[in-house]
């Protein structure tokens, strides 16, 4: 049987790439792709990690999958921060597994694996899952890239890691049909850098290139492959304060104490921020880190009183995009039209305004906000409350993500990938397995060809995650060494 190579990248910049491509600083990606062009590549709304990377693994829309962002609403103003484990949909490296085709799984972000018959699984960054049929020896230096690096050296280290242990895999596990390879550093390379150290950035990007060439050189030049990343990054130069917008507004309210509270550790300790200090999401999660917490405990988000706002904001920063959540449908239509006029220097500030309706389907919605924003793209929009609170336009210097990332394929001919959606169709399509019946019909395959078959798939067919040396020992006899 044929095989297929996924290269999966988080956060890259599709401009950052296609100047380097064009000054000649990334010589393998540019040999690898030949004639097959690289292009923008459609996220999903919000273009966040855990939205766009299970929405490729499943083929479906976050209505379906439960994931729109980060935090997710557990009972009306509770939040949990989410990881794999949420993702109850069937991936695509299951799907394969169910009709015998072998996967081999590195490192692709927020990904799990319930089905482990055919497959060697390592997890991903935010991944709950533990590593499956992993042989010892990889087991011990296996590595995800720590989120607070900032030093060349350190990126270098994690990424020839990540590549070592593909290879190794690739050496002695011949036998697979799709061998999927994720990457975080990129994506926390232009987090950490972007105003720190940005000419590191091209250096990762560059060090990623010659590391890639060497492991491209032990694989068939002519494979099938899809190379793509979740979203892109760019630097913003103005801000959008949605909180202090709705603030003023008066159709928000903050709370006087603004607290993180984490239940359980409640019990041990109560901590109070003091007012004014800036709070933002990523602070929470140094804060749940600083203190042992696990990301899926509870969060309990109150920097806004959201029981007693009109509307409020999702609190989890997407690049130009955001959720609002609307209590009193009353001011619904009224709120849009405000938003629509805004201006700043004569320019509208909000491009578009979805209704979740437009976007989303499935058994989540209901916990889906109502309207989904999207600012013009020189405009991030940003839900927290900072010292400079009252001001709705400021002036910002922050790299964040922006809703085109990349995609780059060698499939045959037919096929074709126009948004982040169609990728999980794309890989079944190629391995002319039957879809899902509860696939969403509006990816180009489904579109496009009429005579796809559809199947349903169970859950129950789900294995649960044994002692990995059993499994080890089993995948043997199934013919993978
Ligand atoms: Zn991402």
């Amino acid at each position: 049987m044929e095989k297929l190579l996924v290269v999966g990248i988080d956060g890259i910049s599709y401009t950052r790439l296609k100047k380097l491509i064009k000054n000649g600083k990334l010589p393998n990606i540019k040999n690898f792709f030949s004639d097959k062009t690289y292009q923008p590549l459609k996220s999903t709304i919000l273009p966040t990690t855990p939205v766009a990377w299970t929405t490729s693994y499943t083929g479906k829309n976050p209505g379906k999958t439960g994931l729109y962002g980060f935090l997710k609403k557990t009972s009306d103003y509770a939040w949990e921060i989410v990881n794999s484990s949420y993702n109850k949909e069937l991936t695509i490296w299951e799907i394969l597994s169910m009709n015998n085709i072998k996967s081999i799984v590195i490192g692709m972000p927020i990904s799990k694996c319930f089905h482990d018959k055919n497959i060697i699984f390592l997890p991903g960054k935010f991944s709950k899952n533990k590593m499956i049929n992993v042989p010892p020896e990889i087991k011990k230096i296996y590595k995800l890239c720590p989120s607070n690096i900032w030093d060349y050296k350190e990126y270098k280290y994690y990424i020839d890691l990540r590549f070592s242990v593909a290879e190794y895999l690739l050496k002695n596990f011949e036998n697979w049909n799709a061998f999927f390879l994720g990457f975080e550093h990129l994506e926390i390379a232009h987090h950490n850098l972007f105003d720190k150290a940005p000419q590191i950035i091209d250096k990762v990007y560059e060090f990623f290139d010659k590391r890639l060439g060497i492991f491209l050189s032990q694989i068939d030049s002519n494979i099938d492959f899809i190379f793509y990343s979740d979203h892109g990054h760019k630097l913003y130069k103005k801000s959008f304060n949605i909180t202090s917008f709705l603030y003023k507004e008066k159709l928000l309210k903050i709370n006087k104490k603004r607290k993180i509270l984490y239940n359980g550790f409640l019990k041990k300790i109560k901590t109070i921020f003091k007012p004014l200090i800036p709070i933002s999401f990523y602070s929470s999660i140094k804060y749940l880190k600083k203190n042992n917490m696990k990301s899926s405990d509870k969060l309990i988000e109150t920097l806004y009183d959201q029981k007693n706002s009109k509307v409020y904001p999702y609190n989890n920063t997407s690049g130009n995009f955001i959720g609002i959540y609307i209590n009193d449908i009353s001011i619904k239509d009224k709120l849009i039209e405000k938003l629509k006029t805004l201006r700043y220097m004569n320019k509208k500030v909000i491009k578009q305004i979805y209704k979740k309706e437009d976007l989303y389907n499935g058994t989540y919605k209901d916990e889906i906000f109502d309207l989904i924003l999207e600012a013009d793209e020189n405009f991030f929009i940003d839900p927290n409350i900072h010292n400079t609170f009252y001001k709705v336009i400021s002036n910002t210097n922050i790299s964040q993500h922006e809703l085109l990332g990349f995609v780059a394929y060698n499939l045959p001919n037919q096929i074709k990938i126009e948004s982040i959606k169609d990728i999980f169709s794309a890989i079944l399509y190629k391995f002319n397995i039957n879809f899902p019946d509860d696939i969403d019909k509006d990816c180009y395959i489904c579109s496009k060809f009429k005579n796809i078959s559809y199947h349903t798939y169970s859950n129950k067919e789900i294995a649960t995650s044994k002692e990995n040396d059993n499994i080890y020992k089993s995948l043997k006899q199934l013919g993978y060494i």
